[in-house]
C-alpha cells in the first residue's frame, strides 16, 4: 500500500498508540478524581497541553482541548458572536476556507452578520489588497487558514496581522492551522494571533482530538457548558487517552521537525517532477511552488480525478480528488479550485496527493509508473466514448 492522502487522516504512529491505550487501561481515571488515579490522568493532561502550547509559543492556560478541528473552528465563530463582548458586525475570511469555518461563517450570516469573503488569485494567495479594502472599524474577526488543504498555499499571517492592525486593531484574529501545524513554523505571539485551531489525526494522532489556542486576554463565553472542565471553557470530561496520544504525537513531531519538513519536501518534489517529465502538458500543476511540503494537487488533462482515484486505488495506491473531510458533499467541484479560477475539465481532473514522513522516492517511482498506466487507459477509453471532445 502507497498512503498519499495524510491531508486527510494519518496512521497513527505505534509510540502515539502506546500512549492511547496505556490512558484507557492503565491510567484510566477521571481528571476530575480526587485519588490517585485522578491525579495520574490529570497528570497526562498537563503534561499534553505543555506541549503542545511549547509547539506553538504559547503558555499552557491558551491551550483548550476540544473533539477536532471543525469543533475549534466552530467554537471561534459561534464563541465570539454569542460574546458580545467585542466590537463589530463584519466577518472576514476568505472563498477558500475549509467548510469547517464556512459553515459557521453562514451561521453568523443568519444572524445579520456580514460575512466577507475575499479571493484568492491562481495560487490560491489571498488578495492582500481585496484584505486592506475590506477591513474597518466594524471588523469584529478575521479568520484565515494558515494552509490550505487542497493546493497547499501557505497564507501570509504576519502581513496579515500587519494590515489587521492598521486597518482594524478592535478585530481578533483567527487561523485554521489544521493542515499547517507541525508542517510550517507556528508561533501565536509572532503572528499576533487570538486564536488558532489544530487537529490530531493529522500529525499521526488518533482521530476524535484537536486543540484550540485562545489568547489569555480574549474572553469569550464556553461554546459547551456542563462540568467545568478546561478552565471552564469546554466542559465534558477530559478524552485524557485521545489526550495523551496527541501530546506524544507533537512530541514526536517537534523532535524531527526540520528534517521531517525537508525529507516531505524532498519526496513530494521528487513526485511533482516526475509527473512533469512523464505528462508533460497533460498535468497541470495546480499546487504552488511555494506551498506547504506535503500537498501536490494535480489536474490530468482529459481525465476524471474520480475515476483516476479508484483506479489507482486498484494497484494499493491511495490519493483524493480534493478535500476528503468535504467530499462527500454533492456540490459539484472544487470550491477551492473554482476560485483558483480553474476550468470545469481541470477541477474534473485534479488529484492530490498528500505526503506523510512516511513516502519515500521508492514509492514515488512506483507512484509514476502506475499513474502514467492508469492515465493512458483512461484516457483512451474517454476518447473512445467521447470521440467529439477530443478532435483537434
Ligand atoms: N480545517 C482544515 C483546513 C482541514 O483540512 C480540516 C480537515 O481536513 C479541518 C479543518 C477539519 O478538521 P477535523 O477533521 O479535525 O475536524
Amino acid at each position: 500500500m502507497i498512503y498519499l492522502d495524510n491531508s486527510s487522516t494519518t496512521q497513527v504512529k505505534a509510540e502515539v498508540a502506546e500512549k492511547t491505550v496505556n490512558a484507557m487501561t492503565k491510567d484510566f481515571g477521571n481528571p476530575s478524581s480526587l485519588h490517585r488515579l485522578g491525579l495520574n490522568a490529570e497528570k497526562i493532561v498537563k503534561e499534553s497541553r505543555a506541549i503542545i502550547a511549547k509547539a506553538v509559543n504559547a503558555d499552557p492556560s491558551e491551550i483548550y482541548f476540544t473533539s477536532c478541528g471543525t469543533e475549534s473552528d466552530n467554537t471561534v465563530i459561534k464563541s465570539v458572536v454569542e460574546s458580545g463582548k467585542y466590537r463589530g458586525k463584519k466577518i472576514i475570511t476568505t472563498e477558500v476556507e475549509h467548510p469547517a469555518v464556512l459553515k459557521p461563517c453562514e451561521w453568523a450570516e443568519a444572524k445579520g452578520y456580514t460575512v466577507i469573503k475575499i479571493p484568492v488569485n491562481k495560487n490560491c494567495m489571498i488578495d492582500l489588497e481585496a484584505l486592506e479594502d475590506a477591513l474597518d472599524a466594524d471588523t469584529l474577526l478575521v479568520s484565515v487558514m494558515a494552509v490550505n488543504n487542497e493546493v497547499g498555499s501557505v497564507m501570509p499571517l504576519e502581513k496579515l496581522r500587519e494590515l489587521i492592525t492598521k486597518k482594524a486593531p478592535q478585530a481578533l484574529f483567527h487561523t485554521d492551522a489544521v493542515q499547517a501545524f507541525e508542517k510550517t513554523e507556528l508561533d501565536v505571539k509572532k503572528l499576533g494571533l487570538d486564536f488558532l485551531s489544530i487537529s490530531g489525526h493529522k500529525i499521526h494522532a488518533p482521530k476524535g482530538i484537536g486543540a484550540l489556542y485562545v489568547k489569555k486576554s480574549v474572553h469569550v463565553p464556553p461554546f459547551m457548558l456542563g462540568g467545568g472542565q478546561e478552565s471552564q471553557f469546554r466542559s465534558g470530561t477530559e478524552s485524557v487517552p485521545l489526550i495523551a496520544g496527541f501530546g506524544e504525537a507533537v512530541r514526536l513531531a517537534e523532535a524531527d521537525k526540520a528534517a521531517r519538513i525537508k525529507h516531505i519536501r524532498e519526496t513530494r518534489d521528487y513526485l511533482k517532477e516526475g509527473i512533469i517529465k512523464t505528462f508533460g502538458e497533460r498535468a497541470q500543476i495546480n499546487s504552488p511552488g511555494d506551498g506547504v511540503c506535503s500537498i501536490l494537487n494535480v489536474s490530468f488533462t482529459g481525465c476524471r480525478g474520480e475515476v483516476l482515484l479508484h483506479m489507482l486505488e486498484e494497484n494499493g495506491i491511495y490519493v483524493s480528488t480534493g478535500s476528503a473531510c468535504s467530499s462527500n458533499s454533492k456540490k459539484k467541484g472544487s470550491h477551492v479550485l473554482r476560485a483558483m479560477g480553474l476550468s470545469d475539465d481541470a477541477i474534473e481532473g485534479a488529484i492530490r496527493f498528500s505526503l506523510s514522513e512516511f513516502n519515500t522516492k521508492d514509492e514515488m517511482d512506483q507512484v509514476l509508473k502506475t499513474l502514467k498506466e492508469v492515465v493512458d487507459v483512461h484516457s483512451a477509453l474517454l476518447k473512445l466514448q467521447h470521440p467529439g471532445k477530443f478532435r483537434a
